[in-house]
């Protein structure tokens, strides 16, 4: 064996203590690298109660990299599922009941998001009219940048820009 192959055995072992079962909860697997600390914030999950084990720069398959969040006691609703695929479109869910994966789906981008973030465009009507509910129509560009129109001012923001004016992002 090589020095090689010991290093990934390392690694393969390393990861699997990570990923080790929870009784009852929601993992989150497949996140794209960077991403988990912002589903963290997002939901709030920092301060509360939840156990969670969270991977970053996991190795995902032979290439690339992924982040992982495991969260005790907790499923997420279809809004926040919603909210969740705007953080990591193709992540997979999976969800346990006593140590079993009881069910398991991919995340995909969403069209629209209503109500979840504030626009960056701070001379945009929602900010002034408590009425005027946030809402993004979502696309990708041809580089699979998350983008996101705001329904008022029409503008377009990166994903990133939108997450950090929401003080999401680092
Ligand atoms: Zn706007």
């Amino acid at each position: 064996m090589s020095v090689n192959q010991d290093s990934q055995d390392n690694q393969v072992s390393k990861n699997k203590l990570l990923v080790e079962a929870i009784a009852n909860g929601t993992v989150i697997d497949h996140i794209a690298p960077g991403q988990a600390i912002n589903i963290l914030r997002m939901f709030k999950f920092l301060g509360k109660h939840n156990h969670i084990t969270v991977g970053f720069n996991l190795r995902s398959g032979n290439l690339g990299s992924k982040d992982i969040i495991k969260i005790s006691d907790v499923t997420f609703s279809p809004s926040q599922t919603q909210q969740l695929a705007i953080l990591a479109p193709n992540a997979t869910i999976n969800l346990i009941e006593d140590y079993k994966v009881v069910d398991k789906y991919n995340l995909r981008l969403p069209h629209e998001t209503v109500g979840d973030f504030k626009c960056p465009n701070s001379n945009c009507i929602t900010h002034q009219e408590a009425g005027a509910t946030p809402r993004f129509k979502i696309s990708r560009d041809g580089h699979g940048q998350v983008l996101m129109r705001c329904h008022y001012c029409e503008r377009v923001f990166e994903r990133e820009v939108v997450l950090k004016f929401n003080g999401l992002d680092e």
